[in-house]
């Protein structure tokens, strides 16, 4: 194999320099810092250009070939064909659609969970096992992985759907009993597979990722996966590099697009507003502009847990004292946006410094970025806030002025697209499907506020009912996929809830194993 990518920490405390496959399997590196390409490839005008030929599987092939992995390029293909294929209910997999002059929507919720996590989670589980069949062809000896996923929602069952049948792989997912949806738990606990399992946690969200946290962190119990089931974890969590190369992807494939459909002229900027959580999607706009895509401004749309806002604004991320808000963009409700680190990691080239911030971060709960920093990141970022009750308002307005329909994620991003939008045009990133989140778009469309309770009348429906009350009030626009309108039917297969804590879920990752 020719020349190779390889893996540098953004805290310099690991200095393994692992290849594309190694840092997949690894996630973390060594000391809790991040992996970061240690060199970018450059994409010419016309090389991006003329993905707007290819099927989108092709795109991810050639933007993946172009960051020479150590999967070879023909296996590379099979492997994105396979993620980006029949599973998705728009041939396109990641359309743009021109809502209103000059705002375009970058759909990303085509996928088999309706939310943006399948564009990476429908790929990364793929490169993932063939990680570990490749060293195995190479003769050194490799458990089988066990992911352990600690969920607030949206990721559980898009990593289950990714993971679910494939070879060298188990998956383990706990979710907040008391903290996701009813269409959410739904979707988890109906999960098809050999290889997963599902539990509740009695607890919230912070309880339920202690516990996964502490199960990692258990010396004996990793020794005892090993020895009785030849099982070694791995979390493949947001962090993981294999989760943001496919989130690179779609930028650029979507400025193709834009192209071609004519909302932006050939090598003139646009820019991208995407709601964020923990920095991962907008992460992969950055990198998708280092690699030469013409995007102008990255804009930072954040609900209530503004800590990305105030950052933007003043150079001091600072959770200290701030309280978790929730809201009903649920995804976003992150007060460490972990991915920011790598940003940082490219800002700085200084290694030190960052791992410094990071310290500062953990044991203050702040850190200040120098003066030079600064400027970079407001030139490159402009940032604001949705609150609750403008999101939902936002939904209304939207679906009113246009005939189209937000959830309340992507709301929080058009909103914030149109305050600070220039000349340019923008593509507001969409990150679900408005039925996921079918309750509060209910709650946007007759004008219930985000904290009333809903009408009598509603109040005993499930969320998959309360779809159908939607789709009677906006009939021309609100299709449900398929996979959402069958859950109240569909058989669940994980009904367990367990215990909070390190205990509980090593008990149920026991049982389950049998
Ligand atoms: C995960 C998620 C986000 C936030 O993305 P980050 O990469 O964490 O910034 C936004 N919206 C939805 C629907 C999500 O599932």
């Amino acid at each position: 194999m020719g020349a190779m990518i390889r893996y540098l920490d953004t805290r310099g405390l690991d200095g393994s320099r692992p290849t594309f496959t190694g840092v997949v399997m690894k996630g973390i590196a060594n000391g809790g810092g991040l992996y970061v390409p240690e060199r970018l490839p450059a994409l010419s005008l016309d090389e991006i250009l003329q993905l707007a030929d290819l099927p989108y599987a092709q795109r991810a092939a050639q933007v993946f070939r172009r960051f020479e992995t150590d999967v070879p390029p023909s296996r590379v293909e099979e492997l994105t064909a396979q993620a980006y294929g029949e599973q998705w209910d728009d041939a396109r997999i990641a359309p743009t659609r021109e809502v209103a002059p000059d705002m375009h929507v970058l759909e990303l919720w085509h996928g088999p969970t309706s939310a943006f996590k399948d564009m990476a989670l429908q790929c990364m589980p793929l490169f993932f096992s063939e990680a570990i069949s490749m060293r195995r062809g190479a003769g050194e000896e490799v458990d089988d992985y066990l992911i352990l996923v600690a969920t607030s929602g949206d990721t559980g069952k898009a990593a289950l759907e990714g993971f679910a049948d494939r070879p060298n792989t188990r998956i383990v997912v706990f979710y907040p009993a008391e903290g996701v949806s009813d269409i959410q738990r739904k979707q988890m606990v109906t999960q098809h597979g050999d290889n997963v399992g599902v539990f509740g946690v009695r607890g919230n969200f912070d309880d339920c990722q202690n516990a996964v946290k502490a199960v990692f962190g258990d010396p004996d119990f990793n020794a005892e996966l090993h020895r009785e089931h030849g099982l070694k974890l791995s979390s493949a969590n947001s962090i993981n590099w294999g989760r943001l190369l496919p989130q690179i992807v779609y930028y650029v494939s979507a400025y193709a697009d834009m192209v071609r459909q004519g909302g932006v002229r050939a090598g003139e900027p646009m820019d991208v507003c995407v709601p964020t959580g923990n920095f991962g999607n907008i992460l992969g706009a950055y990198y998708a502009r280092e690699l030469g895509t013409p995007i102008g401004r990255l804009l930072c749309a954040s609900n209530e847990n503004k800590v990305l806002t105030d950052f933007i604004a003043s150079g001091v991320y600072d959770i200290s004292g701030r309280e978790f808000v929730t809201t009903p963009s649920p995804s976003m409700d992150i007060l460490i946006s972990s991915n920011l680190e790598r940003l940082l990691h490219e800002l700085v080239g200084d290694t030190e410094t960052v791992a410094e911030w990071m310290r500062s971060l953990r044991s203050e709960g702040v850190f200040r970025v120098d003066r030079d920093t600064f400027a970079q990141v407001r030139e490159l970022l402009s940032g604001d806030f949705v609150t609750n009750d403008e999101s939902l308002e936002t939904i209304r307005r939207v679906w009113r002025e246009h005939g189209y329909l937000l959830d309340p994620h992507t709301a929080v991003s058009w909103e914030v697209a149109e305050r600070l939008r220039g000349d340019d045009p923008v593509l507001v990133v969409s990150t679900a499907h408005w039925a996921k989140f079918g309750a509060s778009v209910y709650r946007a469309l007759t004008d219930i506020p985000y904290a009333a309770p809903l009408p009598d009348d509603e109040r005993g429906l499930t969320d998959v009912e309360l779809l159908a009350e939607v789709q009677a009030l906006a009939p021309e626009g609100a299709c449900v996929p398929e996979a959402l309108a069958v859950l109240d039917e569909a058989r669940v297969r994980f009904p367990g809830v367990v215990d909070a804590g390190r205990e509980g879920v090593e008990q149920a990752v026991r049982q389950w194993l049998g």
